[in-house]
């Protein structure tokens, strides 16, 4: 298991407000744990597919979506590469620090504010060096 912790900048954003920035610390995330992961979202829909298998009529529809979107989930989740160990941000809106602990980090990512519950978006910022220009476009994962 790989267990370098980097910190990494973010920004949120609402729209009509002035952006926010923080940061958060990852820590990548190694091949067996992302196959886990990703095993473990498609058994979610795999569960779901079998109580719908209960259904009349309905499940014909039912199970095969259900396997579907497992297929599709757990593909997105097997991308992921970091977690998020720690790390909050200020709500653009109102000031209130939004926590983001044990999280997969899928960028870019939503939370909604604890007081005004607004959808804030989160994006990753690189640290804006002061000769390299182009280090303010977000870091592409995946
Ligand atoms: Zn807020």
């Amino acid at each position: 298991m790989n267990s370098e912790i980097t910190e990494i900048g973010i920004e949120a954003t609402i729209y009509g407000t002035p952006p926010s920035v923080g940061a958060i610390r990852v820590r990548p995330l190694g091949t067996s744990e992302r196959i886990w992961n990703g095993l473990a979202k498609f058994g979610t829909f795999l569960g779901i597919a079998l109580v719908c298998v209960f259904f009349p009529i309905v499940h014909l529809v039912l199970v095969p979506l259900s396997l579907m979107m497992g297929l599709h989930f757990a593909s997105k989740t097997i991308r992921v590469r970091d977690l998020i160990v720690s790390g909050s941000i200020s709500c653009p809106k109102c000031g209130e620090p939004c926590i983001l602990n044990a999280k997969l980090a899928q960028w870019p990512m939503t939370v909604d504010c604890s007081r005004c519950r607004r959808h804030i978006g989160i994006r990753l910022v690189e640290p804006a060096g002061p000769e390299d220009p182009a280090a303010t476009s977000p870091r592409a994962i995946g």
